[in-house]
């Protein structure tokens, strides 16, 4: 990935940035946030303060209700209108990139300033309304139309690893199939979610007519989060995260779409370019310090080209811990609970989540280079930066026999999720074997595992990869209902 800005630009970004910044962790004041004043309408204010919230509420219901008169609103405005939005979307998230990446940056404390950056410049790549196409049969019984109709309000949650990325991927996928929206952010990255929705809400306002089309809960929390899955304007959940929120949405009662968790497994085999399979891993699995879902997160080498890959590896920049470091890491790294049945598991210490390479080797006792992409530790199969998604940039290296060992041991650290894996074959039957046993949304071929979200790699993006669910990386169409619409006997042309 290319960094995209020089010093003295970032230097003043970050200083009006930080001059922006709330003081003392109070946050900034909603933009314009009255509950009463000025009410003529017997709704005790609620008119009032919706019409100026910009998208950004205390009260989940009111944001809910809110996004529901919006929708309406967009259903009357139409296609042109959706097409307006996704284009003030594209545009602005392309325009702020650089004082949003830092803001998130700020907030968030995880990741890389120059890729949090980057992350929102290529949110212009998420398709839009074009990709919505209707189905048409046509015979001696007429013709018969299939279209990609709206739901109505959607509720999203989204992760603290890319609040606004996904919260404007998001937006634009959902709204280009005709929906409103109302997100109940990760509170790590509330304040970044809130700050971008004021100013897509201001634009989409201006250029549409349309208010609070994109809402939020200004303090989310888990009750803001019942509060939206029960609200009956809520038609349909689109869930970005882990495990928990992944189980809570299935539980809600209300239809989710879950981009649930990965742990992407990487494969080596005899066949590949040893030197180029060194660089995509350091390229995907260093990327924003491996808070990707789709980032390599294990690489397992077939025993014949081990030591080869390794020289490679350090080559283009990983460095080694020795197996004192690596013990010492693990226990700053993972904490052992007993669950219910009498054994213990690994509980991941989030202090560590997508912390630069460098601070993290100091905490092993490694000493390395600042701009050190990734540290790495040759380890079983069993060990716990293998088995458990700890999104940070440390890669365990296993020795497998040959390839078939590498895909059932890959398989196992995969755990089912049936997100993201990678191989660097030049053997298709290597391929095919990891394919299907893995069974999983994206898998990547030679290449970095950002490639598979079209960087680099043929194809589209999103930040939510519905692995879950089954709905494969989000569209326009994810998000909408399809309805069929039948001329019998007629209006057939020949
Ligand atoms: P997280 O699961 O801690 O939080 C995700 C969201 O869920 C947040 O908004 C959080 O507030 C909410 N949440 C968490 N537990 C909840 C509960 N019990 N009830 C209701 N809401 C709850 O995850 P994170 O650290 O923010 O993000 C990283 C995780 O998300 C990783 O597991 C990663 O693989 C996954 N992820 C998946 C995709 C994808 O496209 N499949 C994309 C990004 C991240």
């Amino acid at each position: 990935m290319k960094t995209l800005l020089d010093e003295e630009s970032i230097r003043q970004v970050v200083e009006q940035v930080i001059r922006a910044l709330p003081k003392n962790g109070t946050p900034p004041a909603p933009a314009i946030q009255s509950s009463s004043a000025g009410s003529s309408c017997g709704c005790g204010g609620a008119c009032s303060s919706r019409s100026n919230a910009l998208g950004v509420f205390e009260d989940a219901d009111e944001a809910c209700a809110a996004a529901h008169d919006a929708y309406l609103q967009l259903k009357e405005k139409g296609v042109e209108a959706r097409s307006k939005v996704v284009e003030i979307v594209k545009t602005l998230c392309t325009k702020n990139a650089k004082e949003w990446g830092i803001y998130e940056f700020e907030e968030t404390k995880i990741g890389r300033l120059e890729h949090k950056i980057e992350k929102l410049e290529i949110v212009k790549l998420v398709p839009g309304v074009e990709w919505l196409r209707p189905d048409a049969r046509s015979g001696d019984h007429g013709i018969t139309m299939e279209e990609y109709t709206p739901f109505g309000v959607v509720g999203a949650i989204t992760p603290v690893t890319h609040s606004v990325p996904t919260l404007s991927g998001n937006i634009i996928n959902i709204v280009a199939a005709g929906n409103s929206v109302v997100f109940n952010p990760h509170p790590g990255g509330a304040k970044s979610a809130a700050k971008a929705i004021r100013v897509y809400n201001e634009a989409i306002e201006r250029e549409t007519g349309i208010k609070n089309l994109v809402c939020c809960v200004e303090k989310p929390s888990l009750e803001s989060f019942n509060s939206i899955c029960q609200n009956e304007h809520v038609r349909l959940m689109a869930i970005t995260g882990g495990p928990a929120v992944v189980e809570a949405a299935m539980k809600s009662g209300k239809r989710s779409i879950c981009a649930g968790p990965g742990n992407p497994p990487v494969l080596v085999d005899v066949s590949a370019n040893i030197a180029k399979a060194a660089q995509d891993i350091i390229a995907g699995g260093a990327y924003d310090n491996n808070l990707l879902c789709i980032g390599e997160k294990q690489v397992f080498v077939v025993e014949s080209v081990f030591d080869r890959f390794i020289r490679e590896f350090e080559k283009a920049g990983a460095a080694r811990m020795n197996d004192a470091q690596l013990e010492r890491l693990t226990g700053e790294v993972f904490t052992y609970k007993q669950d219910g049945g009498g054994c213990s598991h690994p509980v991941l210490n989030r202090e560590l989540v997508g912390m630069d390479a460098a601070k993290i080797a100091q905490r092993a006792g490694l000493s390395v280079a600042a701009n050190t992409p990734m540290i790495y530790a040759i380890t079983d199969a069993e060990n716990p930066f293998v088995v458990e998604e700890q999104m940070m940039p440390v890669m365990p290296i296993v020795k497998v026999r040959d390839v078939h060992e590498g895909v059932r041991l890959a398989k196992l650290s995969e755990h089912n999720y049936k997100h993201s894996a990678m191989i660097h074959s030049h053997d298709v039957n290597s391929m095919t074997e990891m394919a299907r046993a893995l069974d999983c949304t994206v898998f990547v071929k030679n290449g970095p595992s950002v490639a598979g979200l079209g960087l680099g790699g043929e194809g589209y993006l999103s930040y939510s990869i519905a692995t879950t669910t089954g709905e494969g990386i989000t569209t326009p169409s994810t998000f909408t209902r399809k309805r069929r619409c039948v001329m019998v006997d007629n209006l057939r042309i020949y």
